[in-house]
């Protein structure tokens, strides 16, 4: 499939493999167990000689589908989904990790994920949080217990963007696993392998299925890391090809134990949300660069964040590294503005918490998503109790302008 561009290859996917009655994408199916015709075969599956179906919770016609459709979005070798962005990144790091272990994180994190991590810190597995904008500051906190180092793309709400490149390099140097959630980006915007990641999370509820309609995440393996090296793989999973054992221990073990599976339905929400991802993209992307660029010129706004915008300290690396400069971005207003009248002011822009929707989307970031981690690791990660995030959707792009300038004269 590799053959065909972004889109091409997402429509055409599923047609790749058999698909019931010549259906144009492959159907729900809803059967959580499997029956057998011969028993030995239900024992070959059990035991990885033959692949098949046994039980819903490890896997399904349609959930494998949206898998090998993710696999091939990131250009990756195997995809393991789960129910949310969440239960992928907690699942991915619980099934390879031990207490003692040490990890490298960004400081720059979605909030969930902040506090996911503290929850390893609380059970034995330590982590160390750095400005991942910097490379040296990875480097300085790698001790003789690391396993991995995990960054995001462009982190929410400040927009910084990660040294990608430097900290892949590193990774591959130390034999560090390189985890990259490039759920902001999407691969539309971005292909971590590109830069020597290992695995890489979505959250498919974001970008990928668009429509705020459906919960979702993926782990995809890059094949960039040598998993013979690695302790913490158990004897059952190294078998067959290496570069599958890391992904194999997640499916088999993580998803398995933990059962954070992603229900078919959910699977077929995400798949057809997937075919429009690089239309969606093109369009907030677009309308972000203008409410950027506009908002960037009016007095009562005291900073965008976006590195789109050329004063952005990631500006150039994004120009690099991205094929745009992403949906979302964050601005402050002048300290005189309340900004619950200004956000209430708004007639399009939706007061919400998702992002990647469609719809436009606005939250304001200390009083909410970040509110529970308080005010020390805020002021750590940049986000003043002025900061509102702005999720772009596809809306026309006059509309947004004009909803913005209107909120703005209404508190001015
Ligand atoms: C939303 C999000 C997640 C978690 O995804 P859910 O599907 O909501 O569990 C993880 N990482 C990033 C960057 C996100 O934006």
């Amino acid at each position: 499939m590799s053959k065909f561009s972004f889109t091409t290859g997402i429509l055409h996917c599923d047609r790749q493999d058999p698909i019931e009655h010549g259906s144009v994408h492959k159907p729900i199916h809803t059967a959580v167990a499997f029956g057998y015709e011969d028993a030995r075969d239900l024992a070959d599956v059990f035991q990885g000689k033959v692949f098949g179906y046994s039980y819903g919770r490890q896997s399904n016609p349609t959930v494998e589908a949206l898998q090998k459709k993710i696999s091939l979005m990131e250009q990756g070798l195997a995809s393991v989904a789960f129910g949310t962005g969440m239960g992928a990144i907690g699942t991915a790091l619980f099934s390879l990790l031990r207490s003692g272990d040490h990890f490298v994180s960004s400081s720059f994190l979605f909030g969930n994920t902040n506090s996911l991590f503290a929850s390893f810190q609380a059970i034995g597995v330590d982590v160390t949080f750095v400005d991942a904008t910097d490379v040296a500051q990875v480097e300085s906190a790698i001790n003789e217990r690391t396993k991995l180092v995990f960054v995001e793309t462009i982190a929410n709400p400040r927009t910084q963007v990660s040294d990608l490149e430097a900290i892949g390099e590193l990774c591959r140097e130390r034999a560090l696993i390189y985890f990259v959630d490039n759920t902001m980006t999407s691969p539309y915007l971005f292909l971590p392998k590109n830069v020597g990641a290992s695995l890489v999370i979505n959250s498919l509820t974001k970008c990928i299925a668009g429509h705020a309609n459906v919960l979702g995440g993926t782990v995809t393996e890059m094949g960039n890391y040598d998993w013979t090296q690695f302790p913490n793989i158990y004897d059952n999973y190294k078998k067959g090809d290496p570069r599958l054992w890391g992904i194999t221990q997640v499916r088999k073990k993580g998803l398995r134990d933990f059962g954070a599976a992603l229900a078919p339905e959910a699977a077929h929400h995400v798949a057809v949300g997937a075919e429009t991802l690089a239309l969606r993209m093109e369009r907030s992307c677009e309308n972000a660069m203008a409410l950027c660029q506009f908002l960037a010129r009016q007095p009562r706004v005291k900073k965008v964040f976006y590195p789109g915008l050329e004063d952005h300290p990631q500006h150039e690396r994004s120009r690099k590294l991205f094929r745009h400069f992403g949906g979302i971005f964050s601005f402050e207003l002048e300290d005189d503005i309340d900004l619950f009248n200004f956000m209430n002011s708004l007639d399009i822009v939706i007061a919400s918490s998702n992002l990647g929707d469609n719809r436009t989307l606005a939250i304001p970031v200390a009083h909410t998503i970040y509110y529970e981690m308080g005010p020390e690791r805020r002021a750590s990660m940049g986000i003043a109790d002025s900061l509102i995030r702005i999720s772009v959707g596809i809306e026309e792009t006059d509309d947004l302008i004009r909803d913005f300038e209107q909120a703005l004269s209404k508190v001015a």
